[in-house]
């Protein structure tokens, strides 16, 4: 072992890792980055299929976006953002307004993708209180959700491997069974189903909307769950519902926003405006940590007082708004347009479907491929005919994942779902390298010739 990877060992604690398996697996030091690919120190290289937990758009060591960070750094680095501001960040903040759905023109700065939705939730239930409907207390998220790993987020999250240990702790949210389109209840179809699924939201609301503050989803795309991809019908049911109920509807694109379902954002999918967005991840192209929280003038002006009054948004941290994060997103923002990105990713997205739907018929062990935009995912089944799992303690998809990187390939599965989330900057051959060698893997351990 490298003494570096000893070291690391003897002083980190990784996410997200039973520290366990780093004994007979240590963890890989990364040298350096360029484009899509990762450098180790021994000199071996990785294609980064998962744009390093979904942040990064434009590649490693993007060139562009180096150059704006290091301009920005001869100026200014940091400073308080309460009182103070900078051209980064309101220039960040003009261009998001343009470019997100219709109507939410105020935002919030913040630092990661959860305090970004601990933020949504705050504001929604100080502007019910706000606003004379006190009795409004409560969240509503769909089955698999995810929304991060803080206390808060986590309510709002139904992913028993990260929350249900805390669950004493966690916030009294109502959870209703979402889209489960590989393993319909309904017998439909994800492409023209008209969301009968939705019956159960609908039940719970018209039922208890005089509690509930907002709804949270992920629109599209539940990304953590294992790229459970749903209508857009879904989406606008939802969106009809939570305004004649005066309920919130929050979207959290942190995973999905910027171009990753093919839209700019994946509420353009359902021709829908959410009452506050949640932006993170892509955001900066992976280079630094922000995140924005952005909402409507009316949860703005229902906040706006005197300050006798007592109605501020008393929520801070201390790196909100960062300048140098601020300038490598106005940068990646400048780059989506003058290289028409996503009309490019198109191109990318059709390849990435071809193959891989050309290795998937027929596979034994291909129980759903679905895929959106720059987003691709395998489901992996022990019984295709019964959809049926590989069990939890079999780990399928980590072992694919030790297999894979010994052949320079950085998948990290979810459960038993391989995806494909590359950066934007991956040409044919990285597609091509991407997806032979995935199967490659898969077959590798199931032991088919
Ligand atoms: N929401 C969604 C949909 C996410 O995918 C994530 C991160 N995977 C988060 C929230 C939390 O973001 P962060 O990891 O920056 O706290």
């Amino acid at each position: 072992m490298h003494d570096l990877q000893q070291k690391d060992l003897r002083f980190i604690w990784h996410p997200c890792s039973q520290m366990k398996d780093y004994e007979g697996f240590p963890p890989i030091i990364v040298e350096r980055g360029d484009g899509a690919y990762i450098t180790d120190i021994y000199g071996k290289r990785y294609l980064d299929a998962v744009s390093s937990w979904w942040v990064n758009l434009f590649g490693h060591c993007n060139k562009r976006i180096n150059n704006a960070v290091k301009k920005q750094l001869d100026s200014l680095e940091h400073v308080i953002f309460a009182n103070f501001s900078h051209k980064p960040a309101i220039d960040l903040g003009e261009k998001i307004v343009e470019i997100t759905p219709h109507g939410l023109n105020k935002v919030f700065f913040a630092d990661n993708g959860s305090s970004a939705v601990e933020i949504a939730l705050k504001l929604s239930f100080q502007y019910h209180l706000q606003t004379g409907s006190n009795s409004k207390k409560k969240f509503v998220a769909i089955s698999d959700a995810y929304h991060g790993e803080t206390l808060g987020a986590l309510s709002v999250g139904d992913i028993d491997l990260y929350s249900k240990i805390y669950k004493p702790l966690m916030l009294d949210t109502y959870k209703v069974p979402g889209p489960d389109c590989y393993r319909c209840r309904y017998g439909e179809e994800r492409e023209s189903c008209s969301a009968l699924c939705f019956e159960q939201m609908e039940y719970v609301i018209v039922e208890n909307h005089n509690e509930i503050c907002a709804v949270i989803i992920e629109p599209m795309v539940q990304a953590a769950a294992g790229m459970k991809i749903y209508s857009h019908r879904y989406l606008a049911r939802l969106r009809k519902i939570c305004s004649d109920y005066n309920i919130h509807l929050i979207a959290d694109e942190i995973a999905v926003g910027f171009g990753r379902t093919g839209k700019m954002f994946a509420c353009e999918h359902a021709g829908i405006s959410p009452d506050i967005m949640c932006l993170s991840k892509g955001l900066t192209a992976g280079y630094m940590p922000l995140s924005l929280v952005l909402t409507t003038d009316r949860i703005y002006d229902a906040f706006y007082s005197d300050y006798l009054e007592k109605k501020a948004f008393m929520h801070s941290h201390s790196y909100t708004g960062n300048p140098l994060a601020c300038a490598a997103a106005v940068e990646s923002l400048k780059i989506f347009k003058d290289d028409d990105v996503l009309n490019e990713n198109t191109k990318k997205a059709d390849l990435i479907r071809k193959l891989t739907e050309s290795y998937s018929n027929n596979h034994p062990y291909v129980g759903e491929f679905r895929h959106i935009g720059m987003i691709a995912a395998i489901e992996l089944v022990e019984d295709k005919s019964a959809k049926k799992a590989f069990s939890w303690e079999k780990r399928v998809g980590y072992n694919i994942y030790k297999v894979a990187l010994n052949e320079g390939l950085l998948l990290r599965p979810l459960g038993n779902v391989l995806y494909f989330m590359p950066p934007y900057v991956v040409d044919e051959k990285d597609i091509e390298h991407l997806i032979n060698t995935t199967f490659a893997s898969i077959n590798k351990f199931f032991g088919i010739k």
